[in-house]
């Protein structure tokens, strides 16, 4: 398995992932867009006692959300720099920032979301799944992950 180990800029939070992630979003919302400062935010799905803490504690800080559900940001306490969400109060999965990994290319998304408010010089690459909003995850997610998913939550 790749090096799935990363951090925030100043190094005061530091994180490994003990697994692959379940699935890796590339969130194309306006909310991922305002958040980031950027055009979309990858996400990479893993169960929360799976991302390991090294170093720090991130600080969650919640933001709005267009849906009215909770939103939270765990925020490096040195840096602010974001390592990970929580989305809904599901306290047992976290959205970890791919781009906060040591090697940030080592993951891929496996689904393009919210296609609908994509930046128009995005290009989607062919023979990856798009949605213009969410998708359901039973029909799109590895068998292993559904299982993963269903074993955290029985
Ligand atoms: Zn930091
Ligand atoms: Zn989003």
């Amino acid at each position: 398995m790749a090096n799935l180990q990363g951090g925030c800029a100043c190094g005061a939070t530091r994180y490994r992932m003990a697994s692959a992630p379940l699935i890796v979003h590339c969130c194309h919302c306006l909310r991922c867009q305002r958040e980031t400062g950027s055009a979309f935010v990858l996400n990479a799905l893993i169960e929360t006692d799976r991302l390991e803490m090294l170093a720090g504690a991130p600080k969650p800080v919640v933001v709005p959300t267009d849906s009215g559900k909770s939103h939270r940001i765990f925020r490096c306490e040195a840096c602010g720099v974001a390592i990970a969400s929580e989305y809904s109060g599901v306290e047992k999965l976290r959205f970890v920032r791919v781009g906060t990994l040591d090697e940030p290319h080592a993951l891929r998304p496996d689904v393009h979301i919210y296609t609908r408010s994509k930046v128009p010089w995005v290009a989607l690459p062919a023979g990856v799944p798009a949605f213009e909003e969410y998708y359901d995850s039973k029909t799109l997610w590895p068998a292993e992950s559904l299982a993963r998913r269903a074993a955290i939550f029985s």
